[in-house]
């Protein structure tokens, strides 16, 4: 079918200071790619660790040259960047991706191969017996509805990584040149014919998540300011029916003072306050909103380099 250099499956993992979990990775992960019988290359991208990741990567490029590339970025640039560097670079015809905490167990891989195969150029995984605490769960509940809401982008679960792609939508992803960019979102949207399977979820096998909560929340802000403009028209209609309400309280105010003669030691000084402060808040919501999106466009139009690799295994 295909030329013999050729490769058919490409693992992207991100590694920012995994020391403890990577040799228990290398040890579940090859055993299973070596099991599918296609030819694959495994990539990961040190997100500049400051333990020894990447010494226990070099390691792991000596030990299996052939499959093995390793891209090490200087310093940190987050999990998406190290992704789309390992995109970048990719060879394959199916590529997946894969958290080197072990929270993705290895060995579901197959299980998106075949949903691939089946014909979808895009699978997403979503974990089954989810472990989170009650507030986790809500505020996921929020976030997807908001999503989808906004953006139309349906995604059961953003918090997996284990994710199959077809090389044309890792291409159109690449050609994106995105920043600040949630993957799975990206690529849902170049997606034709998306599919959704269930995998299992381990705890993180060793460490803390590097996720603060305000890390979620600046995840979602770049999701959904990254993929529509409704915050922009919400808040344009928001603004308009705001103004309208504010109008009429004023109307109502004088009509009681001037025409019942009514409110005589109250109306003015705390009302107009109230109302002034209201139309404050709108006006800083909406500076805010516009400072979101001037901000993206300075970011693409300064087309800085969006990252900078030091070193690379494996060509
Ligand atoms: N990661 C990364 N750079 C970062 C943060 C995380 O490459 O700045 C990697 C990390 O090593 C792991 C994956 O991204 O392979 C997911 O990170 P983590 O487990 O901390 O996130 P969570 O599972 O809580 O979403
Ligand atoms: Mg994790």
């Amino acid at each position: 079918m295909s030329a013999p250099s050729s490769v058919q499956l490409s693992i992207v993992i991100p590694v920012y200071n995994e020391e403890a979990n990577l040799p228990v990775l290398f040890a579940r992960l090859y055993p299973v790619l070596d099991g599918i019988g296609r030819t694959y290359e495994v990539i990961f991208t040190n997100d500049g660790s400051a333990d020894r990741s990447m010494d226990l990567l070099r390691a792991q490029h000596a030990a299996r040259p052939d499959v093995t590339r390793v891209i090490d970025f200087n310093t940190n640039y987050g999990q998406h960047m190290a992704i789309m560097a390992a995109f970048e670079r990719v060879r394959g015809e199916v590529i997946v991706t894969l958290d080197a905490d072990l929270q993705n167990p290895p060995e579901e891989i197959p299980k998106l191969l075949a949903k691939m195969d089946a014909g979808h150029d895009y699978v997403g995984g979503f974990r089954l017996n989810r472990q989170d605490s009650l507030f986790r769960t809500y505020a996921s509940r929020i976030i997807n509805l908001v999503r989808e809401k906004t953006t139309s982008i349906e995604m059961t679960d953003q918090g997996c990584m284990l994710r199959a792609y077809s090389r044309a939508i890792i291409d159109a992803i690449v050609r994106s040149g995105a920043i600040n960019t949630f993957i799975p979102a990206l690529a849902y949207s170049f997606s034709g014919n998306p599919a959704e399977v269930g995998v299992k979820h381990e705890e993180r096998h060793a460490g803390v998540s590097n996720y603060s909560f305000y890390g979620l929340i600046r995840l979602n802000f770049d999701l959904i300011t990254g993929f529509s403009i409704a915050p922009l028209q919400y808040f344009t209609m928001f603004a308009g029916l705001s103004s309208l309400g504010s109008f009429a309280l004023v109307v109502l105010l004088l009509v009681r003072r001037f025409v019942f003669n009514l409110d005589r030691e109250t109306f003015g000084v705390f009302t107009l306050l109230a109302i002034v402060l209201f139309l404050l808040s709108v006006a800083m919501i909406g500076i805010g909103l516009i400072g979101e999106y001037v901000g993206r466009t300075y970011q693409v139009v300064r087309a800085r380099q969006r990252y900078h690799v030091r070193e690379i295994l494996g060509s």
